[in-house]
């Protein structure tokens, strides 16, 4: 639908500087990078926190976008285009969108709740787009900037809309209530998501149902219990509520398993019915029972819930074959998701600058012309950058004039896959309705996992964190030690975990460590436990916080922080209490405070020290006499300084052995990692080394394995080949014999020398051992600790020594 620039102009209150009467407006951009329109597209300059959206108008000029909505007049030259300048871009979008919305006489479904809007919104689609051409909030468009953006998309096509609400802050309800102006609502529940913006549970809850102020229907489940609570701002609303087992819910559902989900049973006045759902998770039934209330509540009868598709919530990013990239988003294809797939590939290859390519099913008209869907499907293509297309299904392949880039097309699935094109170095996105069976097109193209990967538990990781805090007072602060890339299991994404789990400092070895942190948005306070005095300006850039363990260091820091204009900043002071590495001694302690006392640029925020033995009993008379000269030294310093500062010595050993001398802060290491001696039962494992088997040969009795044949077979054998070796950190004392690996849960020990990157392994007693087999390195069932004592190492040097080539994976459970 297109508006005039002056009928624009005339929702809300601006001041516009018109230059270009005839500019007709059809798109609403609030993001730069989403430009697909220009000539009819209006852009809202938004100032957020992460940037101006005024620094992009002179670009999109540029680009050919005539229109802006802007809070003040930017520097650029005005000929040609609009301006219309207001005080809040945000309130015009909104106000725009109201505006537009108004002009709709249709029922309008709005969806608020903790959880589940996305997947309610999107499986009432999925119920309902038979019998209704619906517009609904692509994606979970369901902010402030994305609910106006959604309602635009209504057109005189629509006779449903389907929108979501969510909301951050009081105040925000009333402002998407406004412009959403439900006639039916469901609120999905209550749970404690983003109770953070709000006093309390009770006026979260009093600003979402806000969105149902005017509604003429409300559907809920009966346990969230907000009768009373919608009638004070709606008496009118039909109220119908939905429970398990429950005769007060105006629908009563009874759940009975089934082999693919669950059956459920309901009754609704005085009728009784049933229908299947394709899942067992409480949290997809209780949305898929959402739909089912709404649907008998609001008169469209028993919904096909059989139906119900998982929402694909993203996009996945595999790795293809010949250097390929692959988006996978084969769940539906009506032209509202194409979009948003393109808009990924777009955004994902900017940076590698890989061609463009798309795999397409044909497009769901969804009640639209055809010809026109794909005209703008066209369009779509080449504004994104797109320079191949592949489409498969006789509707795409009917309009195949329309689309100018290389293009190739196939009457099936089975066709292309028969005679499969050639794809090399391209990004290509995969995008089909779910009918096409495109999951075949993935598993064609996508690169078999035949790479060694080091997998990450973060879920196990955050375990470990709240284990070990839960042996610790409340008020003591934590120090996640991610040096060495968090002992090799991802440095950036352990300490994203634990910043969620408020762990309070994160230490480092290096500057360049903190740095990328830094970069990575971590924002709680780093130390640096190696500071070079190359890198203090980066240092003091990036806000990291540097550990001072010498007077020349000091002096040095103290240079760099005056000239650098910094005032009181945070240092560290490391005492050496006996582990005889880095540290002022404790003799030192008077002359450094008076040194300290000096430079005003700088302010001690804590002092630690480290345990040279803390977890051997052996050594516990040494290790209470370094806590107990650590605490003199520090009472000294802070009585010289005259402020206090927090003190730290424990290490994990330490926070097992010693938590009586917790102090002010520790200091997790290991133990995150999940090394733990072995009465410490519940901290989990979250690192695996794995593998598979390349290849299997028969070897016969006296051949040998290997470099200078140092593998020996004493009887005949099946000899594994496995793409390991020690550049990427499996220790060659593991050869010969010496260490094995785990297949099928058996034991396979290394045979012959390891080399660079191949090793072999004796699977001769795993009967059914064979190529494409899964190869532990270490893991759940072979722990690091294991290993190390068999090598005579430590478990630090084990997982520290995985090397980068090593991909990591990460994942939660
Ligand atoms: C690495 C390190 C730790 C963590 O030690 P773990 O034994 O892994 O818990 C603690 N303090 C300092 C100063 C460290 O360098």
């Amino acid at each position: 639908m297109t508006y005039s620039i002056s009928q624009i102009a005339g929702l809300f209150a601006c001041r516009a500087v018109i230059n270009n009467p005839d500019a007709r407006v059809s798109h609403l951009l609030s993001d730069s990078r989403n430009l697909l329109y220009p000539a009819e597209s209006l852009f809202f300059a938004i100032n957020t926190k992460t940037g101006d959206g005024h620094d992009y108008i002179v670009q999109l000029q540029k680009a050919g976008v005539r229109s802006f909505v802007v809070e003040r007049m930017p520097d650029c030259n005005p000929s040609g285009c609009n301006f219309l300048i207001c005080d809040d871009s945000i309130e015009a979008l909104q106000q725009i969108a109201a505006a537009h919305r108004g002009r709709f006489d249709i029922p309008v479904i709005g969806i608020t709740g903790s959880n589940g809007k996305t997947v309610v919104k999107e499986w009432l689609y999925q119920l309902l787009s038979d019998r209704y051409r619906i517009c609904r909030s692509p994606k979970s468009y369901n902010s402030q900037i994305g609910v106006p953006l959604s309602l635009w998309e209504l057109d005189d096509s629509s006779d449903l809309g389907i929108f979501e609400a969510g909301i951050s802050r009081p105040g925000e309800m009333s402002r998407l209530s406004r412009m959403i102006r439900p006639t039916a609502g469901i609120f999905t529940n209550l749970l404690a998501a983003h109770d953070e913006g709000f006093a309390s549970r009770q006026q979260k809850l009093a600003e979402k149902l806000l969105l149902f102020s005017s509604c003429e229907l409300l559907v809920y489940r009966k346990k969230y219990a907000i009768e009373d609570a919608v009638r004070k701002i709606n008496p009118s609303v039909r109220l119908v509520s939905w429970e398990l087992d429950s005769d007060e819910a105006d629908i009563s559902v009874h759940l009975k398993p089934s082999a693919s989900g669950c059956e459920a049973q309901y009754v609704f006045g005085g009728e009784s019915g049933s229908c299947l759902i394709p899942f067992a998770d409480e949290a997809s039934i209780e949305d898929a029972l959402h739909c089912l209330a709404f649907s008998l509540a609001w008169g469209a009868g028993r919904p096909e819930l059989s139906r119900l598709e998982h929402i694909g919530m993203r996009l996945k990013m595999l790795d293809g074959i010949r250097g390929c990239t692959l988006i996978d988003d084969s769940y539906n294809s009506d032209l509202n998701s194409v979009a948003i797939a393109l808009d990924f590939l777009h955004a994902n290859t900017e940076q590698t600058g890989q061609q463009r390519t798309v795999i397409l099913s044909d497009v769901r008209p969804g009640g639209r012309i055809e010809s026109e869907v794909y005209e703008q499907l066209a369009l779509m293509l080449s504004s994104k950058g797109v320079s191949r297309l592949v489409g498969i299904g006789r509707g795409i392949s009917s309009h195949a004039d329309l689309f100018g880039c290389r293009k190739q097309f196939f009457p099936s699935t089975a066709a292309f896959l028969a005679d499969m094109p050639d794809f090399r170095d391209e990004a290509i996105l995969v995008k089909a309705g779910r009918s096409f069976g495109f999951e075949q097109i993935i598993a064609a193209l996508e690169k078999k996992q035949h790479e060694t990967v080091m997998e990450v538990n973060l879920s196990s990781l955050v375990h470990n964190y709240k284990l070990m805090r839960s042996q610790l007072r409340p008020e003591t602060k934590t120090m996640a030690m991610i040096k060495a890339n968090a002992y090799g299991c991802g440095d950036i994404e352990a300490a994203k975990c634990l910043t969620h789990h408020h762990c309070d400092y994160f230490g480092v070895a290096v500057t360049d460590e903190g740095v990328e942190l830094r970069k990575a948005g971590i924002n709680a306070s780093i130390i640096v436990m190696n500071p070079e005095p190359s890198c203090f300006d980066r240092l003091i850039e990036y806000r990291l916080e540097p550990e001072v363990y010498s007077f020349r260091l000091l002096r040095q820091f103290a240079e760099a922080a005056d000239r650098l204009g910094a005032s009181r900043y945070p240092i560290h002071i490391k005492l050496d209490t006996g582990m005889h590495r880095l540290g002022f001694l404790p003799s030192e302690v008077d002359s450094l405070a008076a040194e300290l006392s000096g430079f005003r640029s700088l302010s001690v925020a804590s002092a630690f020290s480290h345990l040279a033995t803390a977890d051997d009993p052996a050594g516990d008379d040494f290790t209470l006499a370094q806590i107990r000269q650590f605490e003199d030294a520090t009472a000294r310093l802070k009585e010289l300084l005259g402020y206090g500062f927090i003190r730290h010595i424990l290490n994990t050993a330490g926070i097992w052995r010693f938590p009586e001398h917790q102090l002010d802060m520790v200091r997790m290491g290991i133990g995150l990692y999940g090394v733990a001696p072995d009465d410490k039962t519940d901290i989990r494992n979250i690192a695996s080394l794995k593998t598979i088997i390349l290849q299997i040969k028969d070897v016969k009795k006296d051949e040998t394995i290997g470099y200078n044949r140092r593998g020996t077979l004493d009887r005949d054998s099946r000899i594994a080949a496995i793409p390991i070796g020690y550049a990427d950190g499996l220790d060659r004392a593991f050869g010969n014999r010496r260490g094995y690996a785990l297949v099928k849960g058996q034991k396979a020990p290394f045979i012959g020398n390891i080399c660079m990157d191949v090793c072999m392994i004796d699977v001769t007693d795993i009967a059914d051992a064979s190529e494409g087999d899964e190869v532990i390195i270490f893991g759940d069932d072979l722990p690091i600790s294991r290993l190390a004592a068999e090598l005579g190492t430590i478990p630090y040097e084990i997982l520290t020594k995985v090397s980068a080539r090593v991909k990591r994976v990460y994942y939660n459970e």
